[in-house]
């Protein structure tokens, strides 16, 4: 059983929408799939220099791995261990997929003024002065995304159920941001965009 600690912030990322947020070094993140098959696509930057960022490829490479386990540490592009992953209900992520901007849906599916992660999280950031050019790569919490044997990737169906988590032990203090992925228009977030929940605790 895992002492989360005092809890001290809690908001509700409303589905289809994006926020931002602060994290000390040593509190834990969490990050919660409230009611279920809902894609939480996920960004962070270290608070005292916004060009050090979670890195999905700086993780993929030191892990060796397109996976993420309990233990397993998270790396910015200047490769250092910006998390460490405790819990882990999920065990289902993306690190490949790239976020959902206003040309994914215009070019992809020919629909304008869609919500995008992109835009979530240029919104949420904001207040931060950080811009999209910051923000290139997203983990994709809750996400499922298959890898055929010919390197074909499938986007499915989240498998997740309500209430499953991630929780993140920082490494450095930090900002993050979390977008409640708005994609409709294809399976990765079920048959609705619902809310993710974000818990920090000070330990
Ligand atoms: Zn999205």
């Amino acid at each position: 059983m895992i002492s989360k600690g005092k809890l001290i912030t809690e908001l509700i990322v409303p589905g289809g929408h994006g926020r931002a947020f602060e994290v000390g070094k040593g509190q834990l993140l969490e990050i919660v799939d409230v009611e279920g098959r809902q894609v939480a696509d996920f960004f962070a930057f270290r608070k005292q220099d916004h060009a050090e960022r979670l890195s999905p490829s700086h993780t993929r490479t030191s892990l060796r791995s397109l996976a993420i386990k309990v233990g397993d540490s998270l790396r910015t592009n200047w490769r250092n261990p910006m998390f460490e992953v405790v819990q882990d209900t999920a065990k289902i992520h993306d690190l490949l997929i790239a976020a959902c901007d206003e040309r994914r849906y215009l070019v992809d599916y020919g629909v304008l003024n869609h919500r995008s992660c992109v835009a979530n999280i240029e919104e949420a950031l904001q207040p931060y002065g950080i811009g999209r050019d910051m923000f290139l790569e997203p983990f994709n919490f809750f996400q499922s995304t298959r890898i055929e044997p010919d390197g074909t990737l499938i986007q499915q169906a989240s498998p997740t159920r309500a209430g499953d988590h991630i929780l993140l032990k920082a490494e450095m203090e930090l900002i993050g941001a979390v977008s409640a992925c708005p994609m409709d228009l294809n399976p990765i977030g079920g048959s609705k965009i619902t809310d993710i929940l974000v818990r920090i605790y000070d330990q």
